[in-house]
Parts: C-alpha cells; structure tokens; sequence
C-alpha cells in the first residue's frame, strides 16, 4: 500500500495506533478494504452535500415564491374588504351583526341614524339597549316573537320609534346564522328607514277615506232628490197621463232610475273595496227571487223583442238561508246586461242542483243570452272596473263597466265566482255556483206566508213622518192607493205629539231632520212606555249605509227602508206590521 493513495483518516488511525511497518504490510488487505471505504464514503458525502446545497436553493426559491404569492393574496384579501367595506358603509341601510346573546359584534357607518351613536360606540352592547323609543314595546312580548321568529332562518318585522321627538319607521330584515349542529351563533341584519312609505302609505289611505268619504255624500245628496224624481215619474204615469206625455215620462222614469243604478253602483263599489259591505243570513225562497227577477225584467226584455225564460231544476229546496238582496242584484245585473246586449232572442235564467246533504245546498245559476257574445280574450277585462269589450259599447249601448266588477266581487263575499263562456254572435253564459245553508221550514209555513201576501192595507192608520213636503206627498200617494188613513208630521217634535195625541198602526219615520231627528223622537216615542213600547217604528232614509241601518235599530225602530222606495217594499214592510198588530 502507497502511502500517497491511503486516506488522511486511515493514516492517521495508523499513526494512533503505533502500527509497524511490517504490521500495515500484513494487514495491506484488510487496510485496503478500510482505505477505499474511506474513499468511497468521502464521495457519498461530497455527493450528499451536493444534493443537499441543490435542495436547499430549490426550498429557498419555493419558499419565496410562497412569500410573494401570500403576499399578494394579502393585499387582495384587504382590497377586496376595503371595497365591502366601502360598500356596506355606504349603504343607506343600517348592517348589523349580532353574537347569540344579541350583543353588537359588527355595525356599518348607517347605524349612526338610528341613535346618533358610532358604531364603534355600540359595539359590544345589546341589541335591547336599543329599544327604548319604540312605540308599543312590551319587552315580554319582543321575547315571545323573538323565540317564534329565531326559528325561522330569516325574519322580517316594521317598527315605529320615537327619537328626540320625532317617529321614524323601521324595517328590520334578519338572518340567523347558526353552527353545523344547529344552534344560534347570532344573527345578521339590515335596518331600513321605512319613514317616507309608511307616510305615502297613510297619505293614500287618508286620500281614499276622502275620496269614499266624498263619494257617499255626494251620492247621498244626488239620491234625495231623484227619490222624488223618480217616484213623482212614476205617480204622474199612473194619473193617467196624455198618449203624448207617456213617452216623455216613460224617459224620465227610466232615466232617472239609471241614475239611480250607477249611483248605487258607485256606493257599493266603495263598499266593496272598503271591505264594508255586510252580507245577510235569512231564510228565502230561491224560486221566488228568480221568478220576481224574471217577472221585473219581462217588459225591458220584450222592448228589445227578447223572450226571459225561468228554468229552475225540481230538486232546489224551497226556502235557503243566505243574502237574497246581494244575489238579486248580482243576478239583475246579469240579466240587465243579457237583455241589453241581445235582440229579439231568449235569456234563460238557470238553476241547477249542484249536490245538498242535510245541511247545505250547492247551487249553480247561469244567465245565458243569445245576444253578440264576448271576444274571448275580453273574458278577463269585462271584470275589471270601467272597462267594456268594445271601445264603443257606451255609444251603442250604455252602461259604465262597473256592473260586473261589483257582480264578481259580490259574488266572491257570497262564496261563489262568476264564469263567462261566449261565442261571438251566438251569445253568452254568465254562471257562478254559492253553496246555502238549507232552511228548517217547512212547505206548510211556506204556503202560510204565501196566503198572507193577499192581505190589504186598507182601513190602517199611520203616521208618516218627514221634513221634506215632496216626500211626503210620494209617500202618501201610494197610502191614498192602499186605502191607508195618514197624518202627516213634518217634524220630530211633532211626531212625538201627534203619537201621543192619536193612537197609530205604525210611524212612518225619516231619519235626518232639523232640530229633532228620527232616531231622537224614536227614543222620545219608546220612553213614553206603555202601548209606545211596541208602536211599530219603521225608518224610511236615504241613506243606504249599514250604520245607519244599525243606529235606527238601536234607537228602537222595528225596520227599515231605503229611499227611494220600491213601493212592493213599502207595502210588505207594512204589512208584516199589520199581521203582528192584529
Ligand atoms: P256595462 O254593462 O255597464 O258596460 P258591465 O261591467 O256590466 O258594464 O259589463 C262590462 C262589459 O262586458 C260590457 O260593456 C260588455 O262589453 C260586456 N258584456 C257584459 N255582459 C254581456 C253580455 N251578456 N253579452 C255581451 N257582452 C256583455
């Protein structure tokens, strides 16, 4: 073994080791084995080194690059908050969020509208610190909604508070926010200043009750005096006119009493969108209504050379409970239309079974006309308020398009919907279906009060009770036809007295008069006791309204009627006095 090829380590192992020429010479082989070793693990480490230099430059530059990429991702993540952030607190709703006890762990810059307070201010602090001032708050029942509400995932309410004396509107709109369990971390939301609606909103619905308000009196005012138009048309054609003024009166008639339909018309429509008009509950016979329906509208349906036809199925019972007043005038108006809008062809007033157990009757009415028919896709526009199928149906025909959007809406109170099927030139069916209450009466206490429409009014003695000389003399000329003895009052201090003085079948009364109203001198008429206390009091007002109606009730009044007057009205009103007087 040279000593120039042997490794510094071997040698210097030798050396330490005080190894002879000779020994190393003996063990050359086993010394070489050892040398090369040496040797060849000097070269695995310098191999080792180098791979270690490589990886850690390789490391290093991953590491930057890792650095750079966070880095940007930072300055990324801060652009993209600044930019919520513009966003959130710029928005002109308040933003909040809220831990699961209802403390304020986030607040956009809007909250300062709420209480003039920094959101930095506010946070930390409770969501119920904040509830003074609103308006109606009962803590135990914020707690009791809140329970109901936190349920839901997402929750809207309006609230009013009032905050250095001025009210502001609040929407608050929340979402729960929950952990994977199921459980209520907190809540976020948005409070919204509502203010400037909630005042539109009062200011519209202050702007209606106006507009009904002005349409009822006016309506009421218009009414008064086409009572006397009317009637006074009516008595001049029963006094046995000249030929050449029949025509004339005959105009007058039934103008006026078209006025009268669209002033009604008027009034009920404002009823029906007020959600006033009340719906009666009596017993009445279906066939009745539909034939008197039929029979009212003989002589306009042979003017326009129609024929009417009544076809009521044999099953129907005869006496339903429900409102006979509302479903004669949704069916008038059907009928009223079928006869304008056909000529010389039929209408048929249908009433079918639809089914009846022991209780209840489905009943299915349908007016069907062969007249000009409805372009189909009108079907839907004829409902709506003031509208008609043609732009010159008022010309040809008449009418204003509110007959049918009461129609529906009455029929809808009463349970029903109107359909319309139709053929242009063939004609059309309106139809609609109400389910009645079934009567206990039976047919002998129906044949009864059938017997007892024959009675007269002859030999009775009222008194009729009006401010208004022309009323008075509408009212008295049927009296003069009935055979009825009279006195007139023309006020409510003279009706006591005339009452008091004579002894009366029944007092004829109207309720608005100067100085002493009807209602007054009802009450006055009762305090008197006695036979006063059942001396029928019947009112007799222009006024249509159900107020009115109850108010007459209150002050004692046995019933009610509405000028002007159908005079069949007038008769059975009274007469249903008679029967019970005698
Ligand atoms: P009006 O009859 O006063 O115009 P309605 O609301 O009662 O108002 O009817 C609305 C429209 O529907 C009518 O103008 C007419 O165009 C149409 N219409 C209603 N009934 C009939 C019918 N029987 N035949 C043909 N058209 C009809």
């Amino acid at each position: 073994m040279t000593e120039t090829k042997m490794h510094r380590l071997l040698k210097r192992q030798i050396n330490k080791n005080n190894l002879s020429a000779a020994d190393v010479e003996k063990f050359s082989n086993f010394l070489n084995a050892v040398n090369n070793s040496y040797f060849s693990s000097q070269e695995d480490l310098l191999r080792l080194e180098n791979i270690i230099e490589v990886s850690s430059a390789e490391l290093y530059a991953a590491n930057q690059k890792l650095k750079e990429e966070n880095y940007l991702k930072s300055i990324e993540a801060i652009q993209v908050k600044n930019r919520l952030d513009n966003v959130v607190n710029n928005l002109s709703d308040i933003i909040f969020e809220v831990d699961h006890l209802g403390n304020f762990v986030y607040l956009n810059s809007s909250w300062i509208k709420y209480g003039e307070e920094l959101p930095e201010e506010s946070l930390g602090k409770n969501f119920m610190d904040y509830a003074h001032g609103i308006l109606n708050f009962d803590a135990k029942l914020l707690n009791e909604i809140l329970d109901r509400e936190f349920k839901k995932d997402i929750f809207k309410t309006v609230f009013s508070r009032k905050f250095k004396n001025k009210i502001k509107w609040w929407e608050m709109s929340v979402k729960v926010i929950r952990n994977n369990e199921g459980a209520v971390k907190g809540a976020i939301g948005s409070l919204n200043d509502v203010t400037y609606l909630k005042e539109v909103e009062r200011d519209l619905i202050e702007a209606n009750k106006s507009k009904s308000r002005f349409l009822s009196t006016m309506s009421h005012e218009i009414r008064t005096p086409l009572n006397a138009v009317i009637a006074l048309s009516n008595i001049l054609l029963r006094q046995n006119p000249m030929p050449y003024q029949i025509e004339n009166l005959e105009t007058l008639s039934f103008s006026s009493k078209n006025l009268l339909v669209l002033i009604n018309d008027i009034l009920d429509y404002n009823k029906l969108i007020a959600g006033k008009l009340t719906i009666e509950s009596k017993e009445f016979s279906l066939e009745h209504v539909i034939n008197s329906i039929a029979k009212s509208h003989k002589i306009l349906a042979q003017e326009r050379a129609n024929k009417i036809n009544v076809i009521i199925d044999a099953d129907i019972p005869t006496e339903v409970i429900g409102d006979s007043s509302r479903l004669t005038q949704v069916i008038t108006n059907l009928v009223n239309n079928a006869i304008k809008f056909t000529y010389e062809g039929e209408i048929n007033i249908k009433v079918e079974l639809v089914k009846n157990d022991l209780t209840h009757s489905t009943i299915k009415f349908s007016v069907i006309d062969t007249g000009i028919g409805i372009e189909q896709d009108k079907f839907e526009l004829i409902f709506e308020r003031f509208a008609q199928a043609e732009d010159d149906t008022t010309k040809k025909y008449g009418g204003t398009g509110l007959g049918l959007a009461i129609c529906k809406k009455i029929a809808n109170i009463l349970g029903g919907d109107i359909k319309v099927e139709s053929t242009i030139g063939q004609g059309t069916t309106f139809s609609f279906i109400i389910d009645f209450k079934n009567s206990e009466k039976t047919d002998q206490n129906i044949s009864k009060e059938k017997k007892d429409e024959t009675q007269t009014l002859a030999g009775m003695k009222l008194l009729v009770v009006d401010d208004n000389k022309i009323n008075l003399m509408v009212v008295t000329q049927f009296f003069d036809e009935w055979g009825i003895n009279y006195k007139e009052a023309t006020s409510g201090f003279e009706a006591i007295e005339f009452t008091k003085e004579e002894d009366f079948d029944l007092v004829l009364m109207d309720l608005q008069m100067p100085e002493m109203d009807g209602y007054t001198a009802s009450k006055n008429i009762r305090s008197l006791g006695g036979k006063y206390k059942t001396l029928p009091i019947v009112a007799l007002s222009a006024s249509i309204s159900n107020d009115v109606r109850n108010k007459a009730k209150n002050a004692g009044m046995d019933g009610y009627l509405s000028k002007p007057f159908n005079p069949g009205d007038l008769f059975n009103e009274i007469k249903s006095h008679q029967k019970k007087n005698q």
